[in-house]
């Protein structure tokens, strides 16, 4: 028996991040457990409802220079992209000064920019290998995807971000008023300039994806426990057991990919890391929607996803801090029909449609968190990916794969580590 195989690694968390990373275990030759009290790929998770985008462009940070002077408008302003509740301020302040802080510098969000380009620049690639090794290629499609804006001026306006992105080596081809409506004959003539990024992907239904992985894994060899990770059992340094609610799994290598529950698991194998839920929200339309978008769109001014799933067309996105626990606001999810409606102008309004809201596992300097733990060399993290987690899910699998297995990384750990957060 190799030393791997000796390893027995348990995994928190059958989200995109957990799935991933039992897969990346797996095939390192190590004896796997993925624990989650849910089944994978369903709806309690951030992975079963996002805005679906596999793109290399995804790397601006959510804070940029300027942004603490929309603070009190987003406050106040219940119907932008972007909303605190006020009764939670007092709770967030902290993480939202470090938020800020984080995008106060253009220099800062260049550097975020870069590091996340070394996680999301081959996502395409390395979901479509992932998607046809599980046998589902067809849930991974690579046509590209659009930004739309109401003019080139709109786009202007965004040039920081778009200059990131073309030193990140994204490629992009502008569409005039014509070429948007030969690509998009039912968007609204409201948009009259487009990007298209042929290199980036989406998935085609989040949720079977991660539900067909976790499957992949089984058959591969991962054992599946239904358990609620509670606390470690540690021997010194030394990793003994995963506590769960139907008792212990003994291992000597854990990695924490619990989404939202990963900081309270963190905390319990020595690091403090903020980590709030960025809270965003999906209406979905049952149905052929027809008169909506072919290829994955994300309007500029409502800065959301709108993407025909296989269950339907979704309009994914909203950013709303309130704490993970709070009820839903569906006001939010209204906001994001109001604008699907008026991006695609010739959608039915008799669709039935459903809404979903999920909790986005985000660090306030906008990098996950793959790295060991504090307290022992045996206990590792990935979570916290904020926006990016589907995207990210297979390069931080195979960032934390070579952690735990002592190989050569895929790229460079350093700006990941749970102990960059000084208290
Ligand atoms: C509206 C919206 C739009 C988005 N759009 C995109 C997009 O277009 N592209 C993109 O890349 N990303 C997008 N994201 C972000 C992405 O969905 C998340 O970053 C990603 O899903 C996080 O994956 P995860 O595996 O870390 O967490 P999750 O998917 O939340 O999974 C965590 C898992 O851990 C389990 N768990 C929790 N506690 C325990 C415990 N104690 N023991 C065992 N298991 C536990 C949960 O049951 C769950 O299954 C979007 C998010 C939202 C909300």
């Amino acid at each position: 028996m190799s030393q791997t195989n000796e390893t027995q690694a348990v995994v928190i968390g059958a989200g995109i991040v957990g799935v991933c990373a039992a897969l990346a275990l797996r095939q390192a030759g190590l004896a796997v457990t993925l624990v989650d009290p849910d089944e994978p790929g369903g709806e309690h998770a951030a992975s079963y409802g996002n805005g679906a985008f596999i793109t290399p462009a995804s790397i601006i940070p959510m804070s940029v220079p300027g942004l603490w002077r929309k603070v009190p408008g987003y406050l106040l302003d219940r119907d932008g992209p972007l909303t605190i509740r006020w009764r939670h301020l007092p709770r967030l302040t902290p993480w939202l000064l470090r938020f800020l802080a984080a995008g106060m510098t253009t220099a800062r969000v260049e550097r975020t920019a870069a590091i996340l380009s070394g996680l999301l620049h081959d996502a395409p690639d390395r979901h479509a290998a992932l998607a046809a090794a599980a046998d589902v290629p067809g849930l991974i499609e690579r046509r590209g995807v659009l930004y739309v804006y109401p003019d080139r001026a709109a786009f202007a306006a965004e040039a920081l971000s778009w200059r990131l992105r073309r030193t990140a080596g994204v490629v992009w081809r502008e569409l005039d008023a014509a070429d948007l409506q030969a690509f998009e004959p039912a968007l609204s003539p409201a948009y009259r300039f487009g990007i298209h990024v042929p290199a980036a992907a989406n998935c085609a239904d989040p949720g079977a994806y991660v539900a067909a992985l976790a499957a992949h894994g089984e058959r591969l060899g991962v054992r599946r426990v239904t358990a609620q990770a509670t606390g470690f059992t540690f021997e010194g340094m030394k990793l003994r057991a995963v506590e769960t609610d139907q008792g212990p799994i003994a291992c000597n290598r854990v990695v924490v990919a619990a989404g939202m529950a990963s900081a309270r698991l963190a905390a319990a194998a020595g690091d403090r890391v903020p980590l709030e839920a960025e809270r965003g929200y999906h209406v979905q339309l049952t149905g052929g929607a027809p008169g909506g978008p072919h290829l994955p769109v994300m309007p500029s001014d409502g800065k959301m996803a709108n993407i025909v799933t296989r269950e339907g067309l979704r309009a994914a996105g909203q950013v709303e801090l309130a704490g993970p626990g709070a009820p839903p606001d569906w006001r939010r999810a209204e906001i994001l029909l109001r604008h699907l409606y008026a991006t695609w102008p010739g959608l039915s309004r008799d669709l039935p449609v459903r809404r979903w809201m999920g909790n986005r596992p985000s660090t306030p300097d906008g990098l996950p968190v793959i790295s060991a733990a504090r307290r022992s060399p045996d206990v590792f993290y990935a979570f916290g990916h904020g926006h990016v987690g589907l995207a990210a899910g297979p390069k931080s699998a195979a960032l934390v794969a070579a952690l735990v297995t002592g190989s050569t990384p895929p790229l460079s750990p350093a700006p990941f580590a749970a102990t960059r957060f000084r208290w």
